[in-house]
């Protein structure tokens, strides 16, 4: 039996992968133009890295980590997502001896052990971005900023960006007892994983997808409710902030991030139409993160993005443009000989950076035209025995259907002028 992809996984295919690099270039220009930096942390981290750094109660850490004893017996887990990972080079960097805020961004695979279905994998793929040393409204403006613009560009339609604060440790005590009384007489009527939050973290119960717990919750008292001063007024100052920059976004009291880390601001990106999974981007402020990891009190905020969404959305409104490969020029090489000089022709003209291809299965003139037909290839040079004692190439026009003779010594400075012509052009 033939040995098949584990479940959860894609093998991303040419022509589609051209998509992908589209999105990235797309994403690391944004960045620089923001003045972000990347940074690449491990594939795997220490699982205790998980537990704290997204904590115990979450989806993430109870059902959906990888996690496996290497051969010295210690816990390891394929990284879930990066803001653990991120904060922990932080701290062991010492980059909170720099100079702050710290701008980082990063992208590259995640894994998570769930139930594959369209747009869920087992592998799958974020570009996130995250701030650390700053608190001010007008950090958590940008960041959402970035991501708006990021999908403007794109020319991602039917978008919404949803924002809420979950509010501080001190006014989400305060909301925990409000939400318990009003879920209390409901309580038994919720679902096997919301009885567990009922005590651990009840506010996460806002956040269960499961139907009959959204209808349980509807009316309940939000975390706006009870924000403190200093909350209130933070998600005040970002509100105008958004609006200043034009990002037109909802106020969603009912938006808890399911990671136990976020203060304040939560927010979320959804798109029509991607299907269930409609959830491109998520991100809050988690001033608690980078003290749980083990540094110094900092404030942070970053979000995450799925790429496999992005990009699915982005080919419902009208898909990346088409780049394909393409030969300017085919060399066909007819004969031993003539395969040796084309392959010493064909090496020259790539040191000068031209997009030349020659024959790999010694094919014959129709099969090696054909190809060149494949490719797009503007030009074909013909090399036979007759043309290498003459000291001649035929040069085809393919695009024209018309063809010269030229001196074999002049070719190559002949071909990178019509390139540079048409390049140009
Ligand atoms: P969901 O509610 O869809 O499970 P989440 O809250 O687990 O999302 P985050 O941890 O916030 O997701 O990750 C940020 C983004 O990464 C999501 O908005 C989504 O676009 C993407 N994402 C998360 N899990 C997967 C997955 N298994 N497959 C593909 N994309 C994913
Ligand atoms: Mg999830």
């Amino acid at each position: 039996m033939a040995i098949q992809r584990p479940k959860g996984t894609q093998d991303l295919l040419p022509g589609v992968v051209e998509k992908w690099q589209y999105l990235e270039e797309q994403i690391r220009k944004i960045c620089r133009e923001y003045g972000y930096e990347e940074i690449r942390t491990p594939m795997f981290e220490a699982t205790e890295l998980f537990q704290r750094g997204v904590g115990e109660t979450t989806d993430i850490v109870n059902k959906e980590m990888y996690t496996f004893l290497d051969k010295g017996d210690r816990s390891m887990t394929l990284r879930p997502e990066g803001t653990a990972s991120v904060c922990r080079a932080y701290v062991e960097n010492k980059l909170y001896g720099g100079p702050q805020p710290v701008k980082l961004y990063y992208t590259g695979p995640m894994f998570r052990y769930e139930r594959p279905q369209s747009g869920r994998f087992r592998q799958f793929h974020q570009f996130g971005v995250e701030v650390l040393g700053a608190d001010k409204p007008i950090v958590d403006a940008e960041v959402i900023t970035l991501v708006w613009d990021l999908y403007n560009r794109l020319g991602l339609k039917g978008l919404e960006v949803h924002v809420n604060s979950v509010g501080c440790p001190t006014c989400r005590a305060e909301h925990k007892i409000k939400l318990q009384e009003f879920l209390a007489p409901r309580r038994e009527h919720l679902c096997k994983d919301c009885q567990e939050r009922y005590e651990k973290n009840p506010l996460r119960i806002l956040d269960c997808k499961n139907p009959t717990c959204q209808e349980l919750t509807q009316g309940a008292p939000t975390t706006l409710d009870t924000l403190c001063e200093d909350c209130g007024q933070h998600f005040k100052e970002l509100q105008e902030l958004l609006s200043a920059a034009e990002v037109v976004y909802k106020v969603d009291p009912r938006l808890v991030r399911g990671l136990d880390y976020y203060r304040k601001t939560a927010f979320e990106v959804l798109v029509e139409d991607i299907g269930a999974q409609s959830a491109i981007c998520g991100g809050g402020r988690y001033d608690g993160l980078v003290q749980e990891v083990g540094g110094p009190q900092t404030p942070g905020i970053g979000f995450a993005m799925g790429i496999e969404r992005v990009l699915a959305a982005l080919n419902l409104s009208g898909g990346a443009p088409d780049v394909e490969t393409k030969d300017y020029l085919m060399l066909v090489a007819l004969g031993e000989r003539a395969q040796s000089e084309g392959f010493a022709i064909v090496s020259r003209l790539r040191k000068k950076g031209l997009p030349v291809s020659i024959d790999l299965l010694g094919r014959s003139l129709k099969a090696q035209l054909k190809a060149a037909d494949r490719t797009k290839a503007n030009y074909a040079a013909i090399l036979g025995q007759e043309e290498l004692e003459k000291g001649i190439i035929i040069l085809r026009n393919l695009t024209l259907g018309e063809q010269e003779e030229i001196a074999l010594k002049d070719l190559e400075e002949y071909v990178m002028r019509k390139y540079r012509e048409d390049v140009k052009a």
